[in-house]
């Protein structure tokens, strides 16, 4: 069962408060009884996950969509002519990105 991170927009009172994960999230402070309050989760607070598999299966799909994201801004940097001594050969390593060329006998 996580333990989610409560912060009061009102009065600045922060909590930790054990929930499961099908809990809705909670509205009202308990310091100033106003419906203030921010769950801090995914925001780095400090969230803590007790339960098994919840932050893999959660989290994955963003941690990749960053990487290729990564990949697109700043590709890796290849050799020229080419990232292989087999690179625009029919024996190219796979994901090359020279177009194959068939070696004339
Ligand atoms: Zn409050």
């Amino acid at each position: 069962m996580p333990t989610y991170d409560y912060l009061c927009a009102a009065c600045g009172h922060r909590f930790e408060e054990f929930q499961s994960m099908s809990a809705k999230a909670l509205r009202k402070c308990p310091a100033c009884k106003k419906s203030k309050l921010d769950r801090l989760i995914g925001a780095g607070a400090g969230v803590i996950f007790k339960g098994s598999g919840f932050y893999q299966t959660d989290y994955r799909p963003s941690s990749y969509t960053a990487d290729a994201k990564k990949d697109d801004s700043s590709p890796a940097p290849a050799p020229a002519g080419g990232c292989a001594p087999t690179c625009g050969t029919p024996n190219a390593p796979a994901g090359c990105s020279m177009p194959k060329t068939k070696t004339k006998e």
